[in-house]
Formats: C-alpha cells, sequence, structure tokens
C-alpha cells in the first residue's frame, strides 16, 4: 500500500486535482456557515435567502437525463438558532433521502417531519433544529476514495490479496486492482465497481461480497485454492471525489465504454482483460451497481466453460437464504446487446456468464451485507459443485 499512498500523496497536491476540489462557493451568515469544501460534494453552489435561510442549488456535471441522480452534500457549521436549508434540483426530482453525519462514518436519515417536499419533488426544505456540532447532510453516505483506501489497508492486511495500480483516470487518481491468486491455470472470476459515483448501496454489497471470498473459513479457503478472483472496487475515483451522478473526468459514461475503450479508466481494465485472451481463463464477470430496486441482469450462457446457466443456477441456490432475509429483488435475463455496458461486452467477449448486481438506493444497509454475503457463499459452493 506505501505505492498507492505515495500516488496519493502526489496527486493531491497535482493542480489538476486542486483547481477541481476546490474553490466551491460557501454561504456564510450571522447565524450559520454553508460550504462544500470536502470530497464528494457535486456540483452544487449555494444562495443565502436570509440569515436563517439558505438555498442550495443541484445540477448535474453535463445536463443529461440518463437515470438522473440529483447528487448533494453540504457541511454545515454549528447554530444556536434553528435554520432552514432548501434543495433546489432545478430540472431534476428528488431521489436520494438526505442522511446526516457528524463524522461522515456514521450515517442516519434525517427525521422525516424535518422534511417537506414541494414543486413536483424538484425542490426540498429541511428544517434544522439548534446544533452544537458541525455536520454534514449527504444525499447517500459519503463513499469517498478515503473509505476505499481504509478498507484496501484492512484488504492487504489479510496477506491473501495483491495490489497493483493499473492506471490512472483522467484526474492521475490510480485505478487499483486486487488480486487473490493461487495457480494461475485455474478460473478466474472478475468483479468491478463504482463505474457510476452516486452507486453506493452497490459499493456496500461489492465490500461484504469480497470480504466473504476472502475470509478465513473452510469454505473460503478451499475456493481459493481452485479459483482465482481479480476485483477493480473503483473504477472511476475522479466522478467519486468531485460527486458527479453519472460520468467520469471527461463527461463519459464509463459503462457505455466497454468495447470502445476511450476511456484511461476502461482502458486501464482493458489492458488486464488481454491476459485472459491468451493465458488466463475467466468463467465469470460481475459488475456492482445501485439503482431504484435490488436487480440481478444476467447474461447466462447456454454452453458455459463451467456449466451450462450457471447464473440462474446460483441464484436458484441463494432465492430461500435471500427470502428469509426479506431481501426483495428481481432477476431479468438481459440480452447482451453491443451498447458498451460492461456485462454485454465481457459476455458476448468471452461468452462467460455475466451479471449486473444492482442494489436499491434505498435498501437497509444491514441486508445489503447480509445478501451479498449469502450471494458470495452461494457463489463459491456452486463453483466448488462443479468439480
Ligand atoms: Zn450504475
Amino acid at each position: 500500500m506505501k505505492k498507492i499512498l505515495f500516488f496519493i500523496i502526489f496527486f493531491s497536491i497535482n493542480p489538476l486535482c486542486a483547481e477541481n476540489n476546490n474553490l466551491k462557493k460557501e454561504c456564510i451568515t450571522d447565524v450559520v456557515k454553508i460550504d462544500f469544501n470536502f470530497s464528494g460534494t457535486g456540483n452544487v453552489s449555494c444562495k443565502i435567502i436570509n440569515s436563517r435561510y439558505i438555498k442550495i442549488i443541484i445540477k448535474p456535471e453535463l445536463d443529461d437525463s440518463i437515470n438522473p441522480s440529483p447528487w448533494f452534500s453540504f457541511r454545515k457549521s454549528k447554530h444556536s438558532e434553528s435554520i432552514k436549508v432548501e434543495l433546489d434540483y432545478m430540472d431534476y426530482s428528488h431521489r436520494y433521502y438526505p442522511k446526516v453525519s457528524t463524522d461522515k462514518i456514521l450515517w442516519k436519515s434525517i427525521d422525516k417531519s424535518s422534511i417537506s417536499l414541494s414543486k413536483k419533488d424538484k425542490v426540498i426544505v429541511i428544517d434544522f433544529p439548534p446544533s452544537v456540532r458541525q455536520e454534514y447532510i449527504a444525499s447517500q453516505e459519503l463513499v469517498t476514495e478515503i473509505w476505499y483506501y481504509d478498507w484496501y489497508d484492512k484488504l492487504e492486511g489479510s496477506g491473501k490479496v495483491k495490489a497493483e495500480v493499473i492506471g490512472f483516470s483522467v484526474l492521475r487518481k490510480p485505478i487499483i486492482m486486487f488480486s487473490v491468486e493461487g495457480d494461475t491455470k485455474n478460473p478466474y472470476i472478475l468483479i468491478i465497481g463504482r463505474q457510476h459515483p452516486p452507486e453506493v448501496t452497490g459499493v456496500f454489497a461489492i465490500k461484504s461480497f469480497i470480504n466473504e471470498l476472502i475470509s478465513s473459513n473452510e469454505l473460503s479457503e478451499n475456493f481459493l485454492s481452485q479459483y482465482n478472483v481479480i476485483f477493480i472496487p473503483l473504477m472511476n475515483p475522479d466522478g467519486v471525489e468531485n460527486g458527479y451522478w453519472r460520468y467520469n473526468e471527461n463527461k463519459k459514461d464509463l459503462n457505455r465504454d466497454w468495447g470502445k475503450f476511450s476511456q484511461p479508466e476502461t482502458i486501464a481494465v482493458n489492458q488486464q482483460l488481454n491476459k485472459f485472451v491468451t493465458n488466463r481463463r475467466l468463467i465469470l464477470f460481475i459488475d456492482f451497481h445501485s439503482t431504484y430496486k435490488n436487480i440481478f441482469y444476467i447474461s447466462d450462457t447456454f454452453n458455459s466453460s463451467i456449466k451450462k446457466e450457471f447464473l440462474k443456477y446460483w441464484l436458484d441456490d441463494s432465492s430461500a437464504d435471500l427470502l428469509n432475509l426479506g431481501y426483495d429483488y428481481l432477476i431479468i435475463n438481459s440480452k447482451a446487446i453491443k451498447n458498451g455496458v460492461a456485462k454485454n461486452y465481457i459476455h458476448n467477449k468471452f461468452k462467460v456468464p455475466s451479471v449486473t448486481y444492482e442494489v436499491s438506493d434505498t435498501e437497509n444497509r444491514d441486508k445489503i451485507k447480509k445478501s451479498s454475503s449469502i450471494l458470495a457463499k452461494k457463489m463459491m459452493e456452486n463453483l466448488l459443485k462443479l468439480d
């Protein structure tokens, strides 16, 4: 991790990064200060209506209506009087229920009685009672680069994974790939995440999924003796740090770039994919995302190198446990059309079962962790059954 930390330190003083993350507007009245000078804030600005009423304007990084994800976050100072903060989504509508945190680690939803929605969900107003502490308010938990590095340190501490910088984002942030590799003749599973910045429920799922795969128990150890796992948890570090709704720094949707490979983030992964063309055998691909519901978009295989309709068997075998947990989901057989989506590209290129693992924006966080841990166990069990 020392090498990776070096990159962070070096590139955090890179003027490109500084220009992008700083100099956001702030609003200071004699009652409260509101600012956006931290990671993951999004394209937001503020306006003072009066000393106890601040309006926050929320805009996408590029006007585009694909899956609009109006992302916001702001920090407010302590205040001895109650204040109101208005969130104005402009041409878009409210999507994420505001959450509050004092440390950016523990988050809780803002009390319903403090929130009023108006103008066809285009504006919400939050009432804040006096507060003795500074607080962060955000659309979803702020899962930024620093969160990943905390997890990466634990991964490396496990002694099972190897981290490698495989390329750099537009803003020169490292794209980090992890591998858990035994015999390179063993089949490989490829897992990626966070192509789309706001999709943090998918992040909670991928973390729990990976942690289950590398945990110290008989199932994982048996599994890792027969399979190799490669994972890239953070595909779009620039979008995440800047709080974008969809894109990377070049305003391109990474999950429409597979096949084209026009962006540094996808190019970096494609260079790794080339190894599967020659001397490594890929058998399964999983890409973690978030949307309005829990959905598995699957492109299964009928003459797979592992098993006919592996995804169907795996998900069927998990269904009782998921149902028991109260994790509702849909399985959608999705044609692997050539539209630049990672799942489709990999399915077509390598003829392997591929899945886009979508987690609901609003799913209970504990259930997300438990469900993905169930799915990881069932994946391992089902892959081991094939031998
Ligand atoms: Zn997505």
